[in-house]
């Protein structure tokens, strides 16, 4: 006669060296003997491990992989109350948007800035505030989708708005906004972020539209900073070199500039809105601020990341320590894995932005389709990409301290 199986409980009391909480041990235990196979529950059990929120390594080569949860930040926070919401000369009630808001104006060059929880929530936010009911006069070569959910015509309908489409999907021009200046509320722009178009097309700049009268409201997504990236030793890379920057476009004329926080700024999940004082305190006092106010965690994060712009000290943000690799350190970063092929490839940004554009890099690669193989890999899973047939891991996107484990797992896999 064939062995009983065992009970639920001593299957889950086997498990664990896994470190697993005991309700999951359980679990999967139960899925275990369920199945009629009880010696699956170790499997089951790293299964359920594979489906929580962890480090993994990116060795895309997509700096802002929005899967990868766009930009890394190594910013972290002492386990304490805080002044979030309190005035320290005056002791009195504060704003949380007060810190880093004056931070990031002052880093921005513009007057004011308020920090939401997303670049969406930022767009949605101002166009309720400052357009209830009203037109909002946009291009129709800018009616955007982004991903992930975010089209421009839906947010704007959300925010209960009135979306005023001008010229045509190529070709707009500044009478056509003009045309309609005296009936909306705001001009916006939208950053074709995601994708480009060439040929017959015509565009209308945020310093012609700035004449018109309404305030002028640009998404620029991404949120590059300063076009003269002044945090950075060498300037602007060439890669950059097309890129409309936050500074550059309240300079032009914007009233306001919305942008993500965790795209080129490379700091944490957030949306901001810079520009006029008046216009940024309108968006704060709307009730829909209250909805969508980020925590003091990701002000804290991404008061730090402010602090290293306005130090200009492009070398302790990630994004732009990888950003900047210089190809050769790579090949030799490479080389030093100690298996694969060294090979030259193209990295890019990602995560909706610089649509196109590649940046040459340096990594290895390995034979077949061995994705799963290193997603697979411990302590920390790998993320790579198939090219051609060909398994690259890209080192750009590669923490330098985690070169180790990936040479360890490149090598494991040589030795199969
Ligand atoms: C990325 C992007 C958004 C959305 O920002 P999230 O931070 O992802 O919510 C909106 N508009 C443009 C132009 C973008 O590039």
């Amino acid at each position: 006669m064939a062995d009983r199986p065992p009970s639920v409980d001593a299957l889950a009391r086997s498990l664990r060296g896994s470190g697993l909480p005991p309700p999951l041990l359980v679990d999967a235990a139960r899925a275990a003997l369920a199945a009629g196979r009880p010696e699956a529950a170790a499997g089951l059990a790293e299964e359920l491990r594979a489906g929580w929120l962890q480090p993994v390594v990116n060795a895309t080569g997509v700096l802002l992989h929005t899967n990868l949860g766009r930009a890394p930040h190594d910013a972290s926070l002492p386990a304490s109350y805080t002044n979030l919401e309190l005035d320290l000369t005056t002791g009195k009630r504060g704003a949380r948007s007060d810190h880093v808001g004056a931070l990031l104006a002052r880093a921005a060059g513009a007057e004011a800035a308020l920090v939401v929880n997303n670049g969406a929530a930022a767009v949605l936010l101002v166009l309720a505030a400052l357009a209830p009911g009203l037109g909002v006069a946009v291009s129709r070569g800018e009616l955007i989708e982004i991903g992930g959910g975010f089209r421009l015509p839906d947010v704007m309908a959300q925010s209960g708005a009135r979306l005023v489409e001008v010229g045509t999907t190529n070709r707009t021009r500044v009478a056509d906004f003009a045309a309609v200046a005296g009936e909306v509320a705001l001009l916006l722009k939208v950053h074709r972020s995601n994708f480009r178009m060439t040929g017959f097309v015509e565009d209308v700049g945020v310093a012609d539209l700035a004449g018109l009268g309404p305030p002028v409201v640009v998404d620029l997504g991404s949120g590059l900073l300063d076009a003269a990236c002044p945090w950075l030793p060498d300037g602007p890379p060439a890669w950059l070199r097309h890129e409309p920057a936050v500074r550059q476009t309240i300079g032009a004329g914007a009233a306001l500039v919305v942008f993500s926080g965790d795209k080129l700024l490379g700091g944490p999940q957030a949306g901001i809105i810079a520009g006029a004082a008046e216009l940024v305190a309108r968006c704060s006092r709307h009730p829909l601020y209250r909805v969508v106010r980020p925590g003091g965690t990701v002000l804290g994060v991404l008061q730090q990341v402010v602090l290293h712009y306005l130090h200009r000290d492009g070398g302790a943000l990630p994004f732009w320590r990888m950003a900047g690799a210089d190809v050769d350190g790579l090949r030799r970063r490479a080389e030093g894995l100690g298996g694969g092929e060294v090979v030259a490839c193209e990295s890019i940004t990602g995560g909706g932005t610089l649509p196109g554009v590649v940046i040459p890099s340096a990594g290895v690669a390995v034979a077949g389709d061995v994705t799963r193989e290193l997603r697979a890999a411990a302590p920390k899973p790998i993320v790579a990409r198939v090219v051609d047939g060909r398994t690259v891991l890209d080192l750009r996107t590669v923490d330098p301290d985690d070169d180790a484990l990936v040479g360890a797992a490149v090598r494991a896999l040589g030795s199969r």
